[in-house]
């Protein structure tokens, strides 16, 4: 590069012809090549990666959804997304219009009476994996103007391509599938440079920066996301149904399951179906807590999608501060698991969650 003045550089990267690095907050060199990593998994033009995907979610809703404008979002969905939906948004004067995944015409609904900035959607859904028809849903945001980002944690830009599918953002929680080693935090979103931009402008005030090391971890995560990936569809696609027909086992969701509300969709717009499989024992609180406790290889935890299997009862984990009654209101039951299969060997696992049936 030819050597140029302090101030001629300042300019030149005032006007977004180069990358500055003058301050750790707006980046650095390892930030941007997990940047354009995630860019060109997701085939987007641009990717801001954060300290969390909550952050990432957070800085997502400050910067697209103006003071007393409104949001559309679905009943399904990771529990503190709605906390921050249903608790702060209000204090900017947001409204929020909470529909089914599957209900269209609440979309609809919701388009013609507000003027609608963002729909906010997961895809597949935490915990009970429910599918948005991304392609349709993406017509009639865009007919109205409103933007439609998905978050694809469950997902991965490997078994679904949201940005392709019509959607204007991707959100990821970095911090499962993608980091893959339970050892990281981050979060990202990707789309285009126009609305990328807006939103990192504000990350940029609000300082949830990813440290360098951070990334480094991630880059060498997503070497391997693929093999674990494809492991992960493999195991949670077996273990889905042999805990469906299972005596013990209530109720399965699954994608990847004909018995799932959107199977046919997430055939169409998926090509796998992850390693998280959730269902309901066939009994009450203790007889799951019997069942996860008589586990042996994964760990009782709250995260999901990396090497090791990790389990959740949600009624004493991540709800465990609900009374039942507002559990039920989520249909977040006594019974129900959240199980997210690791990449440890399909026939121990299946001998594991066999023997741990039997035990209750
Ligand atoms: N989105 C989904 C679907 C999640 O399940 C989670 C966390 O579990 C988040 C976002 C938040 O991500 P993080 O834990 O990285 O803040």
């Amino acid at each position: 590069m030819p050597v140029i003045g302090v101030a001629k550089f300042l300019i030149i990267w005032q006007e977004n012809r180069q990358v500055s690095y003058e301050y750790g907050r707006y980046g650095n060199p390892t930030t941007v090549v997990l940047e354009e990593k995630i860019s060109a998994l997701e085939g987007a033009e641009s990717t801001v990666i954060m300290a969390s995907g909550m952050c990432a979610s957070v800085v997502l809703f400050m910067a697209l959804v103006p003071a007393g404008g409104h949001l559309v979002t679905t009943t399904d969905c990771y529990r503190k997304t709605r906390i921050f939906i249903e608790t702060f948004l209000p204090k900017m004067g947001i409204t929020t219009t909470v529909i089914d995944p599957a209900d269209v015409g609440a979309l609809e609904s919701a388009l013609e009476q507000h003027n609608v900035s963002l729909f906010f959607t997961e895809s597949p859904t935490n915990p009970f994996l429910r599918c948005v028809d991304i392609k349709l849903v993406s017509e009639l945001c865009h007919k109205k103007g409103t933007l439609l980002c998905i978050d694809g944690t469950f997902a991965t830009p490997l078994n679904q391509k949201a940005l392709a599918l019509g959607a204007d953002l991707i959100l990821h929680s970095l911090t499962k599938y993608m980091g893959g080693h339970h050892d990281v935090l981050g979060g990202c979103i990707s789309g285009s440079i126009k609305v990328v931009s807006q939103i990192r402008t504000l990350h940029h005030v609000l300082g949830g920066t990813l440290n360098p090391n951070a990334a480094y971890l991630f880059i060498r995560g997503m070497k391997t996301l693929h093999l674990r990936v494809q492991q992960q569809n493999s195991t949670g696609m077996r273990m889905a149904k042999l805990l469906e027909a299972h005596p013990k086992v209530k109720r399965v969701y699954y994608p990847g399951l004909p018995s799932h509300p959107e199977h046919e969709l997430a055939k169409r717009q998926m090509t796998g179906f992850g390693g998280v499989v959730s269902f309901e024992i066939d009994g009450d609180l203790h007889t799951t807590i019997k069942f996860i406790d008589s586990l042996k290889i994964p760990y009782i935890a709250a995260s999901f999608g990396g090497c090791e299997s990790i389990v959740d009862q949600p009624a004493i984990l991540s709800y465990w501060d609900l009374p039942q009654s507002e559990r039920a209101k989520y249909k977040i039951y006594d019974n129900l698991v959240r199980f997210s299969f690791g990449v440890e060997d399909f026939e121990d696992l299946k001998a594991d969650v066999l023997q741990a049936l039997e035990a209750i």
